[in-house]
């Protein structure tokens, strides 16, 4: 079934937030569609010699703090090339309030190539051609101080350099590793990236906690989705004291109420493809595994899991959004009635873009930072986001999701403000 328009969505969270602090129309308009959305086409030599021709985009919403910032994806969603192209023009509209919501000088872009590479089979030699056709189409509009495009749906460091090398080799051969994130270390990626998005709802569960006066050492802890973002918010949390109770992957849930060893969980998923049948746990079902009594549930795999149904079960105190949009619009006020403390995505799951900020700044300056000295710069930019949206839920009398997108609108209208229009 193909989703309702990703972009309306969007719009609506902007409208809310621009009622709540009174924004005008004309500046609600321009904040509402992307600034640029650039559509190429993408001829490539197949290696049966026969030319294919692809498209690919780039969304630019706005860079009224600092240039555009935002993943490039290569995918083929059900609704085609042209839901492609609302998926990305909202995915850049989210991009400029989740870098708002932490205060890093960064806007909101997003791009790709509509194809599936892993359904397709593309070879590795493709799949490059591809991908420096790609940067070749867009190398006009990207570049360190315009748009810095980072990995996202199956797109890895690879991308990342063969984008890095054309775009350096079409800048008269200068090194530009500040035009993309995500890089390996050996091309100047940043220490921490890998952990980052785990790390930092890590973070936001701490602060959340300590909010509610919820003690984190022994406090109990669900985990749906056990990938890169579930798996470090597990291991994190439980290195603050927490005890992970439940997780869950494509193939099923798990819980054992006395405790699960993450790293152990994830040692034995790697052997056998799956946290099922991990040893002394029981298998249980998804919507279970959602409304099991703990204190803090951190979905970290897909959209759309929490509807109102289980919205009305739940039995947690508080929500850590990993993952992107995991609750649905209709589950948020009951939610809200039930006083679960909810950190949104764009707040939860912010740890990786505060971290490609910080891998853009060094490639900058040409001086690279211990994973501790990253760790700790996104941490106080996190701790900072989160109590700025707590302040702005108590003011308003609103939830943390809308609290939140007040925060970001608020702050990327000061800036446009400031600069004013021209010409
Ligand atoms: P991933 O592919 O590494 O892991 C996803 C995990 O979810 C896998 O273990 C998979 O088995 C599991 N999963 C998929 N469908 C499931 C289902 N129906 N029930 C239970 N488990 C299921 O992906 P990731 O990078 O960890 O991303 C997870 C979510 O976090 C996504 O929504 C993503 O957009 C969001 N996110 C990730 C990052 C990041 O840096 N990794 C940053 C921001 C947001």
């Amino acid at each position: 079934m193909v989703q309702a328009d990703p972009f309306k969505n969007a719009l609506k969270q902007l409208d809310d937030a621009c009622s709540i602090l009174k924004i005008d129309k004309g500046t609600r308009d321009y904040l509402a569609e992307p600034n640029k959305v650039l559509r190429v086409k993408l001829p490539i030599k197949m290696d049966n010699g026969k030319i294919r021709v692809f498209t690919g985009f780039r969304s630019q919403h706005n860079n009224d703090r600092g240039p555009y910032k935002g993943g490039i994806r290569y995918f083929d969603p059900e609704g085609g090339v042209d839901y492609m192209e609302k998926e990305v023009k909202a995915l850049s509209s989210w991009m400029t309030w989740k870098c708002a919501v932490v205060d890093v000088p960064l806007g909101g872009g997003k791009g790709g190539i509509f194809v599936n590479p892993k359904k397709e089979k593309l070879s590795a030699n493709e799949l490059e051609r591809l991908t420096r056709r790609f940067a070749y189409a867009i190398s006009e509009i990207i570049g360190p101080k315009k748009d810095i495009p980072a990995p996202d749906v199956y797109t890895t460091g690879v991308e990342m350099s063969q984008i890095m090398d054309v775009y350096s080799k079409m800048s008269g051969n200068e090194n530009e590793p500040g035009v993309i994130t995500g890089k390996p270390i050996s091309l100047g990626g940043s220490l921490a990236r890998n952990v980052a998005t785990g790390l930092g709802c890590a973070y936001c569960v701490r602060e959340a906690a300590k909010t509610i006066g919820l003690r984190l050492k022994g406090a109990k802890v669900v985990i749906q989705g056990y990938g890169n973002a579930g798996t470090f918010a597990a291991e994190y949390l439980e290195k603050m004291g927490a005890k992970i109770i439940a997780v869950s992957d494509t193939k099923g849930s798990i819980i054992n109420p006395n405790g699960l060893d993450s790293k152990k969980v994830l040692e034995f998923k790697n052997k056998t493809g799956s946290v099922v049948g991990y040893p002394g746990s029981k298998k249980i079902s998804t919507e279970q595994l959602l409304t099991t009594k703990c204190d803090v549930l951190v979905p970290a795999a897909l959209e759309n899991q929490i509807n109102a149904a289980i919205a009305k079960k739940l039995q947690c105190k508080i929500i850590a959004e990993a993952a992107n949009g995991p609750t649905m619009p209709e589950a948020d006020p009951i939610i809200y009635s039930k006083k679960i403390l909810v950190i949104p995505d764009i707040l939860a799951n912010s740890g990786g873009v505060c971290i490609s900020y910080l891998e853009w700044v060094q490639n900058n300056m040409g001086y690279y930072w211990s994973f501790d000295e990253v760790a700790s710069k996104m941490e106080s930019h996190i701790t900072r986001g989160f109590r700025d949206t707590l302040a702005l839920s108590k003011k308003h009398k609103i939830d943390m999701r809308r609290a939140a997108m007040v925060l970001a609108v608020g702050r990327v209208v000061e800036a446009f403000k400031a600069k004013g229009l021209w010409p």
